[in-house]
């Protein structure tokens, strides 16, 4: 069960070139603020694309996708280079990179965004190298479905397709995202966008309604509650690591699907690759930004997904 490379649907398509054991991840490159009832940082390194290249680059060659303006920062293009298999498909254009800001309520159920400037992506057209088009696993991080769709179609032959995405593309680009489900295997989306793109309340009903939508797999991330993977025939239930201290939940989301997506890459089974990507959004949220995702070691992962592999159930 829940093996992606290495059995069903998706396995006559392995040997499509060098690139084979490489995960491309698209999406925002961006320049934060962030607000908590506690503390502020301004002018940190996020974006979708970002949050998922430490947890996945640290294990598999990666191929980041995006854009960045000419005030990127040296350190934040040292980090990339550090966890990137090539940069080749990260255009450096004049102009301001990709800003976001949010505010934390106390409880941290509620953030409202402060600002989106979209910068250098308001004229984003992605054309990807060689190698990003061969690349076995595809990530399509939070980003305009647009350009998630532009990316899609220049790949060759994707072993397996993981999409993410947020409120704000179900609100107004709805029609595109359903055109890029039509063509996902794992969908990821959280609790509340769940109900939003179905109008269904209960979770099992919003996943069955998700899983017609064209995706094989729909997983259900539901922050401190963990999370819920659901396919055709089964439906699993994942915990969240146990005594986190939440300092920033920024990114935790995209943190857990670059964990997962990298072990998809190495042939795992989606349970231990599901369990990865828990205990890096465990790590994630109990820093500001990517710092304490960049600094934590494998020892620390291997701990955090082990108490998570022991809570699992069958919902
Ligand atoms: P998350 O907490 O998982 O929603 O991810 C937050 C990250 O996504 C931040 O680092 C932002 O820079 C980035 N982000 C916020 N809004 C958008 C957007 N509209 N499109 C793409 N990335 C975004």
């Amino acid at each position: 069960m829940y093996s992606y490379l290495r059995d069903g649907r998706n396995a006559g398509k392995m040997g499509i070139g060098k690139m084979e054991n490489s995960l491309l991840i698209a999406g925002s490159i961006a320049i934060d603020l962030v607000e908590t009832a506690q503390d502020k940082r301004d002018n940190i390194l996020g974006g979708s694309v970002t949050h998922a290249l430490i947890p996945s680059g640290k294990q598999v060659p990666v191929i980041p996708v995006g854009i960045i303006g000419s005030d990127f920062p040296e350190n934040g293009m040292d980090i990339y280079k550090k966890f990137s298999e090539t940069m080749e498909n990260v255009q450096q254009v004049s102009g301001q990179t990709f800003r976001w800001g949010g505010k934390y309520h106390e409880n941290w159920d509620q953030r409202d965004t402060l600002f989106t400037e979209l910068g250098v992506f308001e004229n984003y057209n992605p054309v990807l190298s060689d190698s990003a088009k061969n690349a076995a696993v595809v990530f399509l991080a939070n980003i305009h479905p647009e350009l998630q769709l532009s990316v899609l179609d220049q790949c060759t032959n994707p072993h397996l397709v993981i999409t993410d995405s947020m409120n704000l593309w179900i609100n107004t680009a709805k029609d595109d995202l359903l055109k890029v489900l039509k063509r996902t295997n794992i969908f990821l989306i959280n609790e509340e966008e769940s109900q939003q793109l179905t109008t269904r309340e209960n979770l099992a009903d919003a996943a069955e309604q998700l899983l017609q939508m064209g995706p094989d797999t729909v997983i259900i991330k539901m922050g401190s509650r963990g999370s819920a993977i659901f396919t055709a025939d089964d439906c699993t239930c994942i915990p969240a690591v146990s005594d986190v201290s939440v300092i920033d939940p920024t990114g935790a989301g995209d943190t857990f699907g670059g964990g997962m997506s990298a072990l998809l890459v190495l042939g795992e089974s989606l349970l231990n690759a599901v369990s990865e990507g828990t205990a890096w959004a465990s790590v994630c949220v109990e820093g500001f930004g990517i710092e304490k995702t960049l600094r934590t070691e494998r020892a620390e992962i291997d701990r955090r997904k082990a108490e998570v592999l022991s809570g699992v159930t069958t919902c």
